[in-house]
């Protein structure tokens, strides 16, 4: 029986499977790698870093009268 090759499951699932070279992967596994890849992009379009993110948290919890972590 065939079997995902990136989750393992066994090819009697809803999902469709796509099999190429070998190497089988459901349709929703797939959809994994897409979000994975637009989250990425999104992260590197807004061009944010940790401490300018902790920062901008920071000033939300100060707005709101609570303490930032130190
Ligand atoms: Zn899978």
């Amino acid at each position: 029986m065939l079997t995902c090759s990136f989750c393992d499951k066994s090819a009697d699932q809803t999902s469709a499977l796509l099999t190429a070279s070998g190497v089988n992967v459901y349709d929703t596994c797939i959809a994994v790698g897409v979000r994975t890849i637009e989250t990425r992009d999104a992260l590197e379009e807004a061009r944010v870093t940790l401490e300018e993110l902790v920062a901008e948290n920071h000033k939300i919890l100060l707005s709101q009268g609570r303490q930032p972590p130190k």
